[in-house]
């Protein structure tokens, strides 16, 4: 994503998961203020106009949007479903199209996004029923 990111966990340094993961943006948070705090208390900084969590989230929808319109842009789905704690955020879903928006080589967007129905739990039923 940026040579300026993270060492991930898989060994390589910059993924994608070390910019729009729920660790990533707690880590994020954490070298801005010195605090540990878990990204729904982030998140709900953010709703309050915290300015380090409008930081945070503000890095996030520009990656999301950079991660996600390279996905969009080879594969053109019709639908993404957003796993994890950030697909929890609705700030994604808010302003999350327009940033993908701003990265693509057409200019419509055609994708929706959406949250998973079986919440967070979805990856793991999914591996269950395997
Ligand atoms: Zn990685």
């Amino acid at each position: 994503m940026d040579e300026t990111g993270d060492k991930c966990y898989c060994g390589q340094t910059a993924c994608v998961e070390t910019f729009i993961s729920g660790p990533s943006l707690e880590r994020f948070y954490m070298k801005l203020t010195g605090v540990k705090m878990s990204l729904k208390d982030i998140y709900d900084l953010y709703l309050k106009d915290d300015p380090n969590a409008i930081l945070v989230i503000d890095r996030l929808i520009h990656y999301f949007g950079k991660a996600v319109a390279t996905v969009v842009n080879i594969i053109d789905p019709e639908i993404i479903v957003i796993g994890g704690g950030v697909g929890n955020l609705d700030v994604i879903y808010e302003r999350g199209p327009a940033e993908v928006l701003k990265h693509l080589f057409n200019n419509e967007l055609k994708t929706k996004f959406v949250k998973p129905k079986l919440g967070d739990s979805a990856g793991v039923i999914g591996a269950a029923l395997l």
